[in-house]
């Protein structure tokens, strides 16, 4: 078991790839913790996974809720050693009809809330001189799309950042690295259309969509010390859809 005593913060971690990425890190030993905007789903997805796993509701775009979620779970698990900056939401629309507000929605929740986690939790991984932080991002905030504008940008950002913060904290002995996941089965793709979907699958060499456990897999792979020398990496996992 590789993460064996590891304390873990999942975000987004209600559904899709938080929740299998959770699912994943149960089963190698980890204590997870799970924060979501929707209890509902969150606290369900807790009960179903069973084991170590804790559900805590936050809002990853508010800086106070953010502050007093971590600083519960720090005092309730004494650390978090894992990061996952997986929450994140779309809100399509071609650029010419793509109002501020849809442009602020996405940016606020994506990008600041990226930011906000991870500044409330690196100042302990600086005290304690370990860390390793994955950062979500997609293929589209490599290659664009269009109608997501506003997630582009937000994803590109991600990755910026994800450089940036590798900089600062490789020092401390925390890793900070990207997963640019390409089209992967979850709630954020099934609402779009067959026509979209088939537009997609022919852009994907290896002919098929990804699931929610491929994602997983590179997570953990990043989140645990086999992975020690490697910081600020973008790694796509798109069935070679971007290369
Ligand atoms: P999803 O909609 O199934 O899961 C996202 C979760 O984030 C939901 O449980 C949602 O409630 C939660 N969330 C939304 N806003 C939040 C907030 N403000 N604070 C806390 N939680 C919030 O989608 P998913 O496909 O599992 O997406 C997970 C991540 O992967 C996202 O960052 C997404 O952009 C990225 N991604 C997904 C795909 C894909 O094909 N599914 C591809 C590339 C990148």
């Amino acid at each position: 078991m590789v993460l064996e005593s590891k304390v873990a913060f999942i975000t987004g971690g209600a559904s899709g790839l938080g929740a299998g990425i959770a699912k994943k890190f149960i089963q190698e030993g980890a204590r997870v913790i799970i924060c979501d905007v929707d209890a509902e789903t969150g606290t369900k997805t807790a009960q179903q996974i069973e084991g170590n796993i804790h559900f805590y509701k936050m809002d990853i775009s508010d800086e106070e809720q953010v502050k007093k979620t971590v600083e519960s779970v720090v005092n309730e698990f004494s650390k978090i050693d894992i990061l996952i900056n997986n929450a994140g939401i779309t809100n399509d629309k071609l650029l010419l009809r793509m109002t501020k507000q849809d442009w602020e929605s996405v940016i606020a929740i994506n990008l600041t809330g990226t930011f906000l986690v991870t500044k409330a939790i690196m100042r302990d991984m600086i005290k304690q001189r370990y860390g390793r932080i994955v950062n979500i991002a997609s293929v589209v905030g490599l290659i664009g799309n269009p109608g997501q504008a506003n997630y582009a940008a937000s994803k590109a950002g991600i990755i910026g950042f994800t450089k940036s913060c590798a900089k600062e904290l490789a020092g401390r002995n925390i890793t900070v690295n990207a997963i640019a996941p390409g089209f992967i089965e979850t709630k954020m793709t099934e609402v779009l259309s067959d026509e979209v979907k088939q537009y997609y699958l022919k852009l994907i060499p290896m002919g098929k969509f990804g699931l929610p456990e491929d994602v997983a897999n590179l997570v953990l792979f990043l989140a645990s010390d086999q992975s020690s020398y490697i910081t600020g990496q973008v790694i796509c996992l798109d069935g070679g859809m971007v290369m």
